[in-house]
């Protein structure tokens, strides 16, 4: 019996107790091919989310590790290749023996550093159903790779690809892997559902239509039940997402929307998907609401006809905008994606598309994304003959062209911020509760550790750091408080440095809270000894940041708040490029927490609040109701009463904290 785990790991998020969305479904339908196939001698799992969205890289190969798994098959994306391919070389070590299969969007026969990574054994090129079977064979001894058709695997002379098309999939083998309870929803009520597989366009950047022979649908019938699973009333589902690349690409689409139609009950689940608005009529969006669409994206990608008709785009700006405007008439939220640095466009031309929809008004959010030049993709095959100057790591993103200078992308990317208000870069800062009952005093007591609060005075935490390195979630918190920050700056350091040493792509929140705070040269010192400018969050950032710039690990200082906007100023002045400053409001002073800038941290408990406490939480949210994350609670009871009265988060989607407090 060979036992096989499938792997999605989650991308990097910052809040550790909100869910991702984080499905695997690709995962879910090898599983359903193994079982149809009647795979007596393999034993297939997912690794489910109180696993992969829940720990640290350490953690994840001790927990993988501890099922003793004979393979490990990951299915890899843009954002998390890199993370899984270091989990899979650790679990190598780990596990001597343990088989490493690789699989999606990431494993094409172009993208060599994949294929060469000496951790992975084998893989499968697109869609896996067909070979899953024969590949974990092979892998695990039991059989021989012969002439199976696109796939790779590894001998001692490299990497063997056969590249042959292994054909299309019958989608109608399999069922949808919901409804056996193979894979479910993600933790905040998300069901992505895929009607067809392929899309009828053909743009050069993409690799979703090379991967997939031609449009081919999923049989009605199968559609139906997972529609019937979705919306019964105790599904738990609230979100669907309608994965099909350009939902109303096929005229097919008004059907779905009439059997969604048929079953909806309530406001939830509501429906999100992505459209070629330029291709909607009237009736189209009709039907889309009476189905529940909440959000759309539409992909604009640019106004400039010669970079549109180099990106194999069709379409006009023109239909797009009537579409749009249909859209948002409906009530339905509309995020445009345009795209910087395509061949054939420039600054000046980004700046028009920019231009033309601050004019038209064809979105309610923009949403910028520097080119990123995939594996498998034309745009790939062909860089150097379309000037296209860009990494071969994750995110692959240009780096210059014919006509736009490594520069120009900061400049762009700041001019978008300013003309729709937004911040690109922002990160809500982490949960600061660190009171109530549910403290931990012993990293034995829990399975997983998220906050780890270390009073730097009176402990020595450095006894303890290996065994959080293994409990620790991802993201995960690190929180030092004490007198004078002088007195203990080595002791964070080696924590600091050790915790990154194991979990080099675990997203790190350092809070420091010290009566004399931190030089501004700590910082420095730490980011030098910590970050790793490689990983796929930090260089996702390094278009508005500059080249090895990091986000990751984020420091916050907590600071008494003067009530002086001289004073703050001041202090904003001195850390604000290295940390976020939050205010600390330490009394129940109704003018005084008015005035509070964000982010604010409430130090008062909802007993010394009193009888004015709702009174003085709803005066707050009238002052933050736009960004409610920004004013943090140390008390769990006030937090849960503010994000109630903010409607942020429902507990069902929201991951427990478990705080360790070392004093
Ligand atoms: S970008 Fe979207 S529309 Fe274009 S080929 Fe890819 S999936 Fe199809």
């Amino acid at each position: 019996m060979t036992r096989i785990l499938f792997v999605q790991l989650p991308p990097p998020r910052f809040l550790f107790e909100e869910a991702p969305s984080n499905i695997p479904l690709a995962a879910g339908f090898l599983v359903s091919a193994l079982a149809m196939t009647g795979a007596a001698a393999v034993e297939a799992e997912v690794a489910g989310p109180e696993v992969v969205d829940t720990f640290c890289d350490r953690g994840l190969v001790e927990r993988i590790a501890q099922g003793t798994p004979d393979v490990v098959a990951f299915s890899l994306y843009v954002w998390n290749v890199q993370r899984s391919l270091f989990l899979a070389a650790a679990l190598k070590r780990r596990l001597p023996g343990v088989g490493i299969v690789a699989g999606g969007p990431e494993v094409t026969p172009d993208n060599r550093w994949v294929l060469e990574h000496p951790a992975v054994d084998a893989g499968v090129f697109g869609e896996g159903e067909s070979r899953i079977e024969a590949v974990i064979a092979a892998v695990s001894g039991r059989g021989a790779f012969g002439e199976i058709p696109g796939t790779f695997r590894k001998r001692a002379q490299g990497v063997w690809i056969n590249a042959e098309n292994p054909g299309p999939w019958d989608l109608s083998r399999c069922s949808y892997p919901y409804l056996d309870g193979t894979i479910g929803p993600s933790g905040d009520g998300t069901l992505f559902l895929e009607t067809v597989r392929g899309c009828p366009f053909r743009c050069r950047y993409c690799y979703y239509h090379k991967a997939f022979a031609g449009v081919r649908g999923y049989p009605l019938s199968a559609v139906r039940q997972a529609l019937d699973m979705a919306y019964a009333m105790d599904s738990g589902v609230r979100e669907v997402y309608l994965m099909d690349p350009t939902f109303n690409a096929t005229r097919e689409f008004s059907v779905l929307l009439r059997h969604i139609i048929s079953r909806r009950r309530a406001e939830f689940p509501r429906l999100h998907t992505e459209l070629r608005a330029d291709l909607l009529t009237a009736d189209d969006v009709d039907l889309l609401s009476e189905a529940g669409l909440a959000s759309a994206e539409i992909g604009l990608q640019t106004i400039n006809p010669d970079a549109l008709q180099l990106a194999g785009r069709g379409g006009s700006p023109d239909k797009t905008a009537r579409g749009v405007e249909l859209l948002k008439k409906a009530g339905i939220e509309v995020t445009t994606g345009i795209i910087l640095g395509l061949p054939g466009d420039s600054p000046q031309g980004f700046s028009a598309t920019l231009e033309w929809l601050t004019r038209t008004g064809a979105y309610s959010i923009v949403h910028p994304f520097v080119l990123s030049v995939l594996p498998g993709t034309d745009f790939r095959a062909h860089a150097a003959q379309l000037g296209l100057n860009h990494y071969d790591r994750p995110p692959y993103y240009v780096r210059s062209t014919n006509t736009f200078r490594r520069e120009d992308f900061r400049s762009a990317l700041l001019e978008c911020e300013e003309s729709f208000d937004m911040e690109l870069d922002y990160i809500a800062p982490p949960s600061l509760i660190d009171r109530g009952h549910g403290l931990l005093r012993d990293p034995d007591d829990a399975d997983y550790v998220s906050k780890w609060i270390i009073d730097l005075d009176s402990s020595d935490p450095l006894r303890l750091l290996a065994e959080i390195s293994v409990k620790a979630t991802d993201p995960f918190t690190c929180w030092f408080r004490g007198r004078r920050f002088k007195d203990s700056e080595t002791v964070v350091l080696q924590i600091l440095r050790g915790f990154a040493e194991a979990n080099p792509h675990t997203v790190v929140h350092v809070v420091l809270e010290f009566h004399e705070p931190p030089e501004t040269s700590f910082f420095d010192t730490a980011i030098d000894l910590t970050s790793q400018p490689y990983t796929y969050l930090n260089r996702s950032f390094e278009p508005l940041y500059g080249e090895g710039s990091v986000v990751n690990p984020v420091f916050v200082l907590v600071w008494p708040d003067p009530g002086l906007s001289r004073v703050r100023d001041a202090v904003r002045e001195r850390y604000g490029s290295v940390a976020t400053v939050i205010w600390d409001q330490a009394h129940v002073n109704r003018e005084r927490l008015l005035q509070a800038e964000p982010p604010s941290i409430v130090s008062w408990s909802e007993g010394e609040g009193g009888r004015r406490t709702e009174e003085l939480l709803a005066a707050l949210y009238d002052v933050h109701h736009t960004r409610p994350e920004e004013i943090r609670f140390r008390e769990p009871m006030l937090q849960e009463q503010w994000d109630g009265l903010t409607r942020r988060r429902r507990p069902a989607a929201l991951f427990q904290e478990k705080i360790l407090l070392t004093a």
